[in-house]
């Protein structure tokens, strides 16, 4: 079983700290609805401390460091997370529900993370641009300064170590205001980052409300740059805020990702990767398969094998480590039984459905696995993001149809294809807006080298990958007239 931190702390210059005034919050612990830990309840004067210990050790300390002086702290940082993984995954696994082996993996994911984004370090370069005889001209890719990073509850590991590493990387200091439910492990992981020696004020963690210490950060006229991964509508309040104080903003929003199937597939292999794609995290991922287009003449035969895929998963607390664990909190349990309860309203058929089982406590937040067919594209379980373990599964008769009715939500995080004509799979990568398109299978294997951009309302950021560092620098312009 998980063991609780004792009365955790903001994470100020390298320090435990509490809030002042002393507010401290209850996480509960989703798996069986128990309080897990009191964690500090941050406020505007919280958030103050911390930007002002990031300023300092961005003038001072990390942002005058040699490059390779950065990437060597990095990388004992990354060595530290790997030794402690099996500690930083049970705190996750507690404070998230997500299986034991899913935060192993997401350990190793940071670790990894911070290891690319310390080999990047030193290859973040500015250029020289032609221009006129008797000019030089070069330009200058420098950190922002102080950014400001704000991590949701689904994957705290994985998207701390996309978001924090590469600013880390690029030179910046942090102040990070993680979700209720997912800051735990980063408290520890910030404890190992000083450890492995990060000067102090590099990496702040200030925990608390999004209304509270979150919104505080936003609107705080010494963040630099703001980083935001979570809902459409809280982004839209996060940009809002960054502009009154002319903050650049990057975005990592949801998504209704679609999974296309065509006839010529080779189904035997794509039937695992379409039930990961919606159940990883059940179903809370930006890039969840949360939408499945079969083409018709293999639609009876899929939806058979896929419903018997279904029948068999099983949801319970996270140190069973089954298919899936619960849902984050009472809200987003709320949140997916409002959608299937307008589903069963509109008459959509439930083609099958997994179990919770005996073991799963009655007051964990538990939803099981479940394949919906023939959902109407006017419905909103197809046109909007559940965040839960639902699948909305219609066919389809030809190409340009797929095509439509993948591109037809106001997302484009992710999208997949699975067929074996080459010149349709070229054609299809062309033609789906989607960030990321992966053919004949999904999520490449991890892939945290690849860039992880948006379409549409999807977000504006490149999120993973070296293009990721862009996010967290920016370019001056040097121009000498020598003659
Ligand atoms: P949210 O967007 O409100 O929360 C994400 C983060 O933003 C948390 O750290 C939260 O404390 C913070 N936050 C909230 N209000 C803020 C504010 N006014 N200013 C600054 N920060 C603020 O998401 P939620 O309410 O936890 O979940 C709602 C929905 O968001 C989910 O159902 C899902 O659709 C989506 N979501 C997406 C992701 C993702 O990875 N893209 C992650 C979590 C949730």
């Amino acid at each position: 079983m998980f063991t609780t931190p004792e009365r955790p702390g903001h994470f100020i210059d390298n320090q435990t700290t509490p809030a002042q005034g002393g507010g401290r919050l209850t996480v509960t612990n989703p798996s069986n609805g128990t309080e897990c830990a009191q964690i500090a309840r941050g406020t505007s004067a919280d958030i103050d401390r911390a930007i002002g210990s990031a300023r300092t050790a961005f003038q001072e300390r990390w942002g005058g460091l040699a490059t390779l002086e950065r990437s060597r702290v990095l990388q004992r940082w990354s060595q530290a997370v790997l030794a402690h993984q099996e500690e930083l995954a049970r705190l996750e696994a507690m404070e998230t529900g997500k299986p034991i082996s899913q935060a192993r993996a997401d350990a190793v994911a940071l670790a990894r993370y911070v290891e690319c984004y310390a080999g990047a370090a030193n290859t973040l370069h500015g250029r020289t641009i032609p221009h006129q005889a008797g000019y030089t001209v070069l330009t200058l890719r420098e950190p922002h300064g102080v950014t400001g990073h704000i991590i949701p509850w689904n994957g705290p590991m994985q998207i701390f170590g996309r978001s924090v590493g590469a600013a880390l990387a690029a030179g910046n200091a942090c102040v990070v205001k993680p979700a209720e439910n997912g800051c735990l492990s980063l408290l520890r992981v910030a404890a190992l980052g000083a450890e492995a020696g990060l000067p102090a004020g590099t990496l702040n963690i200030v925990t608390g409300l999004g209304a509270e210490a979150g919104q505080a950060l936003t609107e705080h006229p010494g963040i630099d740059h703001l980083s935001f991964t979570g809902s459409p509508e809280t982004g839209r309040r996060v940009a809002i805020a960054g502009a009154a104080h002319h903050c650049p903003v990057t975005l990592k929003l949801v998504g209704k990702s679609p999974q296309i199937v065509f006839a010529d597939a080779d189904a035997e292999a794509a039937l695992p990767a379409l039930v990961s794609a919606i159940v990883l995290n059940a179903g809370q991922t930006c890039s969840a398969g949360s939408r499945l287009l079969i083409e018709r003449p293999l639609y009876e035969p899929l939806m058979e094998r896929l419903s018997n895929a279904f029948s068999a998963l099983r949801a319970g607390p996270a140190h069973l480590d089954l298919d899936l664990g619960p849902m984050v909190n009472r809200k987003q349990q709320q949140r997916v039984w409002d959608f299937l309860s307008d589903a069963q309203a509109s008459g959509i058929e439930m083609a099958a459905q997994g179990e919770i089982v005996d073991e799963a406590p009655a007051d964990g937040f538990y939803q099981a696995p479940v394949l919906m067919r023939d959902v109407p594209t006017s419905h909103r379980l197809w046109r909007e993001e559940v965040f839960g373990p639902v699948m909305a599964v219609r066919a389809f008769d030809d190409e340009d149809e797929a095509v439509a009715l993948a591109n037809g939500t106001d997302f484009g995080r992710v999208a997949g294809v699975w067929t074996r004509d080459g010149s349709r799979q070229l054609r299809m990568a062309h033609r789906l807006q989607a960030g990321q398109v992966f053919i004949n299978h999904d999520g490449a294997a991890g892939g945290l080298e690849l860039s992880f951009g948006g379409v549409k309302d999807s977000g504006d950021s490149q999120g993973i990958g070296f293009e990721a560092m862009y996010d967290f620098s920016r370019l001056r312009t040097v121009a000498i007239r020598h003659g």
